[in-house]
Parts: C-alpha cells; structure tokens; sequence
C-alpha cells in the first residue's frame, strides 16, 4: 500500500506532494536528479513479471523507484512531513 502526503522544504518552504510506495496497479517512480514523478502502470497482475520502462525525465535523469523526494523548486531533499498537511492512502 502507498501513501501520499504533504510535505515542507526546509530549505526554501515551497509546499511538495509526495507520494510513496507502490499501490495495485501503480506504483511512484522518481527522478534521480529533480525528483519529479513518473508513475508505473503494471496493471492489475501487479508488477512480479514485468519491467518498467520509464522515458527519460525532461532535466536528462532516470527515474527509479528509489529516488528519494524532492523540492521542485530548489531540488533539497530535506523534506520534512507538513503535520497539518492531508495523507491519503491508496492501494
Ligand atoms: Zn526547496
Ligand atoms: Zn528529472
């Protein structure tokens, strides 16, 4: 099951949505470089027998599912949870 939430840059105070962990059909992938999201569709069967094949990111970096979250306005990855913010679940 994957979560979203909000969160606060730290370093600029720009609001970001984050998304993780992988949900039934999708799951977030990230790019390694500016953190911006590429979702992989593997469809009801789940992702056992399959491979993504994210595009490039537009800034030239590769997307992964390990790529930490990041600001998109100054690229920190100190992020920290906003406690008023919402968190939804989805699976
Ligand atoms: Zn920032
Ligand atoms: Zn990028």
């Amino acid at each position: 099951m994957g979560r979203g939430y909000q969160a606060v840059c730290n370093e600029c105070g720009t609001q970001v949505e984050v998304n993780d962990g992988p949900g039934m059909i999708a799951m977030p992938f990230r790019c390694e470089d500016c953190g911006k999201e590429w979702w992989w569709h593997f469809g009801p069967g789940g992702p056992m027998d399959k491979e993504p094949e994210p595009p490039p990111c537009e800034c030239g970096g590769r997307f992964t599912s390990e790529a930490p979250p990041r600001c998109p306005k100054c690229r920190s990855t100190d992020l920290e949870r906003d406690p008023g913010g919402y968190e939804v679940m989805y699976d």
